[in-house]
Order: structure tokens, then C-alpha cells, then sequence
């Protein structure tokens, strides 16, 4: 029904209007940054370098003015100029999504004022103030300083704060703390009509939870309240290497869900062919009294191996209850079967979607391809090898999940977020009705009915 109206409201604005392209009036406006309508190659491709869309121009902001300025002033232009607006992280995607063909890109990582602060009182609940263009590792460093870090991770730290925010931000912590947007107490956002608003659980919350994994649709995250916790003084590190699939994955569901247990998990599917485990070698001393970790690795060149990397965080003066509790854990390893990221961790309020299961699993494809490779070493192997993954998940009516999804169609995005897809119209109509923010998700087209 919703979908309809602004079907319908879309298509009368095309009919009436000519279309424009301009960034002309953009340099008029006053603001503490500036735009760059020359050096813009390097906002025109990603992590992927898969697509290479070519904007107008580029927005270096000074402060989260001249994003609301600049939001603004495009929204009054009203539906009958194209333009479109891109906030970049740090441009680890790998399908374009922050990428705004002739439109404009806005480069957060420019946004680094006010600078970072860490709130700390003993007893009370800590958290650090970031600018959404933050990389997390510099998140770490200034926490560090307090003796505090970030709750949960990515496993690559070299992502913004806004970029991760906008998906989900997952890692071996996710099981225990929930992903990055269930630690994140406040935003400030730029709508799509160039408002600036402070929303959490209590403020404006419709908004922090359609933001929050809300893919770059509803508004610019400029600052974010992420949770805090100690750091560990010292920590634990265990990778233990299973032949057998069950095995594998009963031990990581009774791991996380057991009740004093390990502060990290996360599973690896490898294909010894890299010596990989020879390597290991040199960093992880065997343990004969861990049966799963008991294999030749030398007999299991070119077979698919399970390797479970676990850590438990430890103060030193209490080493020895951190082994004991250790032994326990590792000695109850292939038993008995439960959870694995548990979905109480899931703020289903939140526009990240998950499957609808009590138990899933998060299978991540690292694979990368060199501009050279050939056969199945080549790019386009890769991605069809991804493809037909996609597919027989289809056929066997899996239910799974893209993180991180790309589809060319909104007809694949309505079944990506099935039950949801209302909820994330009604949002977007609310918060971007022009459908200025994020064109490269390619979920909606501004000026174009939806269809
Ligand atoms: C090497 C590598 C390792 C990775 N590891 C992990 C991992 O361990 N865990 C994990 O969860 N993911 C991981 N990812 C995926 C990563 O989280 C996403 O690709 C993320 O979007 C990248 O952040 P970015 O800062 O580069 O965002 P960008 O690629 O710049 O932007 C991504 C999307 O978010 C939007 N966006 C960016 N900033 C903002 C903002 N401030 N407000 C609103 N929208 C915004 C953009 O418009 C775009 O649509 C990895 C990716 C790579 C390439």
C-alpha cells in the first residue's frame, strides 16, 4: 500500500520536471570545507575495483554543517535534479555502494573534528564520542590510552566507524556482545533533507534503528557513541584444527554457548594447500592433549581442514585461573551441541537483516583475485563461483542471508529483506523521500519510480 503512494508520488515529479545534473549552485555555498570538482578518480572505485562510477565533485567537510548545508541544499533543489549523494568510508566495498554516479561523494574521513573522547568513571558504563569517518584502529588507540577498548570488532580494522555502522560490523566477539551496531549508545545523522539529529534507544529511536545497518539510506552518520569495556590485560590465544566438519561445528556451538567461555571465537574453513599449517607452526605450539588439534599437517596437504581460532582474555595475577578455566573449556571440546550466534544479540529493530533461524552461521568467502589471474584464479571464476554458492543455497531453500549483499534489481532487495521491506520503505519515504543518499546500494533511484 505504502509502496504505491510513493510509487505514484515519483512519477507524477518525473513527468513535470526536467531532469538536471549540475553541481553549479554546490560552490556557492558557504562552508567550512570545501568541494573538489578535479581530483575525484580516487572516490570513482573501491576495495573491489569492480565498478568505477565518476562523480561531479567530492566533499572534503570540515563539519557536520557543511554535510547538513549540502544536503539541504540539494534537497530543495527538489526531485528534478538528478544529483545524489554518496557518504565513503573508507571504500572497502566491493560493489560501488559507496560510489555516486554523477552525483557527489562526501569523503568522512575529512569529518575528524570535534577529536575523539573517551567517557570513564570507574562503576559506570564507559564509551568514546567518534567522528563516523574514524577508522576503528584509531579507535583502539585512543580507548587504549583509558585502558578501555571498543566491545566488538571487525576483524579488519581498517573501516570506518560510519561504513561498518551502515552494515553490521561482525567478528568473533559478535556471538557474545552482538554485533557493532547492538554497542553503539547514540548517533548524530544528516537525513536526506540535510537535518541534523541526535537519535538513540529513548531519542528519536525509529531513526537509530533504521540507520543502524540501514546500508547509507536514511541518513549520514556523523558521530557515533560506541560502548566501552577494560581491555584485557593479557590474552589467551588457541587455534585448534579439526579433519571432521560435525565436529567443528558442534564444538564452536557448545563454545559459545557456554556459560564461562571464551572471549573470541570464530571458525576457519582452509584448503591446506598453502603450507599454511606448517606455517602455524612457528607461532602456536602443538598441544597433544587436545584430540582435535591432533593431525599430521604434512598427510593433509590438499584437504579441506576446520580450524577453530578461540581467545580468553586473562589478568596476569590471576593467570593460573585463566589456564584452569582454559583446560576446562578445551577439554570439553565435541560435545555437547547448542547455539551459535545466539539471535538475542540481534537487535531486530535495527535494518540489518538476519535469517530466520535460531542458529546461523556467518560463512564469510575471503577470496581475492590479482588483475592477472587467470582460470580459476580469475575475478570472473570468483564471482561466479559466488553466484552458483547463491544459487544452490536458492534450490535447496536454505535459509541464508547476504551480509554485505549486492543486487541489481529492488526485486532482489524486497526478498533480502522479506518480512522487512515495508518497514525499510516506510523509513526511507520518512527519512530520504527524494532518495538523495546512497545511490550505489542500487536499492532506490531518485526521480525514478519504484517499481
Ligand atoms: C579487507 C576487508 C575486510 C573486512 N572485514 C570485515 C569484518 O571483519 N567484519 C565486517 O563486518 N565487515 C568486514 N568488511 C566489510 C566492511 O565492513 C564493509 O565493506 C564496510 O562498508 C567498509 O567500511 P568503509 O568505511 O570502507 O565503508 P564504505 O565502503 O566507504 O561505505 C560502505 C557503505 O556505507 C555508506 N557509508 C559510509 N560511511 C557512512 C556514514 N558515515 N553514514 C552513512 N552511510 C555511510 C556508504 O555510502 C556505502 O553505501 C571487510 C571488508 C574488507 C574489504
Amino acid at each position: 500500500m505504502f509502496l504505491s503512494c510513493f510509487t505514484a508520488k515519483l512519477n507524477l515529479i518525473c513527468s513535470d520536471f526536467p531532469i538536471t545534473t549540475s553541481t553549479s549552485s554546490l560552490t556557492t555555498l558557504h562552508l567550512d570545507g570545501y568541494f573538489d570538482l578535479e581530483d575525484i578518480s580516487h572516490v570513482a572505485e573501491d576495495f573491489g575495483k569492480q565498478y568505477q562510477y565518476y562523480p561531479l565533485a567530492v566533499l572534503h567537510p570540515s563539519s557536520v554543517s557543511d554535510i547538513a548545508t549540502t544536503i539541504n541544499h540539494i534537497f530543495h533543489m527538489g526531485p528534478y535534479s538528478e544529483l545524489t549523494v554518496a557518504a565513503r568510508g573508507h571504500g572497502h566495498s566491493t560493489h560501488g555502494q559507496s560510489q555516486a554516479y554523477n552525483g557527489l561523494v562526501i569523503k568522512m574521513e575529512s569529518l575528524s573534528t570535534p577529536e575523539m573522547k573517551v567517557h570513564y568513571m570507574a562503576g559506570k558504563v564507559s564509551f568514546i564520542d567518534v567522528s563516523s569517518g574514524e577508522l576503528w584502529i584509531n579507535v583502539l588507540h585512543e580507548s587504549l590510552k583509558y585502558g578501555l577498548t571498543p566491545k566488538s570488532w571487525t576483524d579488519y580494522l581498517y573501516l570506518t566507524v560510519g561504513g561498518t555502522l551502515s552494515n553490521a560490523g561482525i567478528s568473533g566477539q559478535a556471538f557474545k556482545h552482538g554485533p557493532q551496531i547492538s554497542n553503539v549508545y547514540q548517533l548524530e545523522v544528516v537525513t536526506g533533507k540535510g537535518e541534523v539529529k541526535l537519535c538513540s534507544e529513548k531519542q528519536n529511536p525509529d531513526l537509530f534503528y533504521a540507520v543502524l545497518g540501514g546500508l547509507g539510506q536514511f541518513g549520514i552518520i556523523t558521530r557515533a557513541r560506541i560502548a566501552l569495556q577494560p581491555a584485557p590485560k593479557m590474552v589467551k590465544w588457541i587455534r585448534v584444527v579439526y579433519t571432521d566438519f560435525l565436529m567443528f561445528t558442534k564444538d564452536q556451538e557448545h563454545l559459545i554457548s557456554s556459560k564461562n567461555t571464551f572471549d573470541y571465537v570464530e571458525g576457519f574453513v582452509v584448503i591446506n594447500r598453502t603450507g599454511i599449517f606448517n606455517n602455524w607452526r612457528s607461532s602456536f605450539k602443538p598441544r597433544d592433549s587436545v584430540g582435535a588439534n591432533q593431525f599430521n599437517a604434512d598427510q593433509s596437504v590438499g584437504k579441506t581442514l576446520f580450524c577453530l581460532e578461540i581467545a580468553k582474555y586473562f589478568n596476569p595475577n590471576k593467570a593460573d585461573i585463566a589456564n584452569e578455566e582454559v583446560e576446562i573449556l578445551l577439554s570439553q571440546l565435541n560435545f555437547s551441541p547448542s547455539t551459535l550466534f545466539l539471535s538475542e544479540v540481534w537487535d531486530n529493530r535495527t535494518s540489518a537483516v538476519i535469517p530466520d533461524e535460531e542458529i546461523f552461521y556467518i560463512v564469510a568467502f575471503l577470496s581475492s583475485a590479482l588483475p592477472s589471474g587467470k582460470g580459476i584464479r580469475s575475478l570472473e571464476h570468483m564471482v561466479n563461483q559466488n553466484r552458483r554458492i547463491l544459487e544452490f543455497c536458492q534450490r535447496r531453500h536454505i535459509g541464508m542471508k547476504q551480509y554485505l549483499a549486492h543486487y541489481t534489481s529492488q526485486r532482489g532487495w524486497q526478498s533480502h529483506f522479506g518480512a522487512q521491506w515495508k518497514t525499510f520503505i516506510k523509513r526511507k519515504s520518512c527519512y530520504d523521500p527524494l532518495a538523495i543518499l546512497a545511490p550505489g546500494q542500487k536499492i532506490f533511484k531518485k526521480a525514478t519510480p519504484l517499481s
